[in-house]
């Protein structure tokens, strides 16, 4: 392994090692729950995340923001949040006169990450965006610039990273269960449907499949073998013809080639459902199918010539309450999110990398 990757895998097992960490006299410093703002009330946020706040030690729901009354209504009503928490998208500034608001949890249509991020630093607040972080890592390197400036955190949602299967895996991983990582097999598709979404609309959504589930190929590639790719290559396929891909791509596959000499082969697919990565070494391998997906996840290992499922060490929490909650505890004890807006940055680079290299049809260096 060279100098860098070893210090990238130490960085990534310390930073692990301190995500798992309880926290020492966290209830001393503050019992009260830090308030978030939820900010787009659509599938995800309503869904996905808004439930979950009733699991959250650190966290609670405090505010609503949608360009939608009816919305406003609806699920300040239901999860009792008062009128004067409940604001449009025009009235969203008026969020930093709100004591009660700590974080902004930005999960929009893509393209409007960086804007929301923004004005949500500039009112004063913490924020979690929803990945992709934004459409371009210019975008990106904006958000992380102005979260600085107004001396706020910024994290990612990437909630795999806080999902038992996947923390095993890393641990695994970086345990040496398996040896030096020398292969990640990684596939994340789904079978799209309407073609009016905005998902399919590449000014809202920024590209097609990469964007939005390729990603987890790509983000897992990364954490687990705990390098930064040096070269990628892609290739894509796309049915112009479609409705549904008039503007975006639907397959983008890409390999990644990692300094110590690992690789990557990663599949992004909207017309194909998959969700599974493997990851090999001389002395085993890991695989976990399905893998990001919002529950389900599966394990089979081969470690010390043993075959078979494997049960993760569980966790205190479910992968969205233990993600809300961990940068309520970033903040409360001033540490950095694991998946701060740097990592948005680092998978933003790589996505326009892969763009590139299947736009052009070779090999490009990172
Ligand atoms: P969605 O279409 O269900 O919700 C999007 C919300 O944004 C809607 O409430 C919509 O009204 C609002 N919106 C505001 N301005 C809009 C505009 N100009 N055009 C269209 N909608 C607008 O989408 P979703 O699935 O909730 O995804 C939202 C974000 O969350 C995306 O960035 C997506 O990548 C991310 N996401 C993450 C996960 C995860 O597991 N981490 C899962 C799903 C979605």
């Amino acid at each position: 392994m060279s100098g860098i990757s070893k210090r990238t895998f130490i960085a990534s097992s310390l930073a692990l090692a301190a995500a798992a960490r309880p926290l020492d006299g966290l209830a001393r410093q503050s019992d009260r729950k830090l308030g978030y703002a939820i900010l787009g009330l659509g599938y995800y946020a309503t869904q996905i995340i808004m439930p979950r706040f009733a699991e959250c030690e650190h966290s609670r729901l405090a505010a609503l923001v949608s360009g939608t009354p009816e919305k406003l209504k609806k699920y300040g009503e239901q999860y009792g949040v008062p009128e004067s928490a409940r604001y449009s998208y025009e009235a969203f500034d008026k969020i930093a006169e709100n004591p009660d608001v700590d974080i902004v949890y930005v999960i929009t249509p893509n393209s409007l990450h960086r804007t929301f991020t923004e004005r949500a630093a500039r009112a004063g607040k913490h924020v979690v965006c929803e990945k992709p972080m934004a459409t371009s890592s210019a975008d990106c390197e904006a958000m992380i610039a102005a979260c600085k400036k107004a001396g706020r955190k910024l994290m990612i949602g990437y909630r795999s990273r806080f999902q038992a299967h996947n923390i095993e895996a890393i641990k695994l991983i970086r345990d040496g269960a398996i040896g030096p990582v020398r292969t990640v097999v990684t596939d994340h598709g789904f079978t799209i449907g309407d073609p009016k979404q905005w998902r399919l609309n590449r000014a809202l959504a920024g590209g097609g499949s990469l964007m939005d589930i390729g990603i987890y190929s790509l983000n897992a590639a990364r954490y687990l073998t705990g390098e930064e790719p040096v070269a990628v290559n892609a290739m894509e396929s796309t049915d112009r013809s479609d409705p549904r891909f008039k503007e975006v791509e639907d397959i983008i596959n890409f390999q990644l080639l990692f300094p110590s000499g690992a690789t990557a082969n990663c599949v992004s697919a909207y017309s194909a459902n998959c969700n599974r990565y493997r990851v090999t070494g001389p002395k085993g391998w890991i695989e976990i199918d399905p893998a990001t997906s919002y529950q389900g996840q599966a394990m089979r290992t081969q470690l010390n010539r043993q075959t078979g499922p494997r049960e993760p060490a569980p966790q205190p929490k479910n992968q969205f309450s233990a993600q809300l909650d961990h940068l309520s505890e970033c903040i409360l004890t001033n540490r950095e999110p694991i998946v701060g807006g740097e990592e948005g940055l680092k998978d933003l680079r790589l996505i326009e990398a892969i763009y590139r290299a299947a736009r052009e049809g070779r090999t490009v260096r990172v």
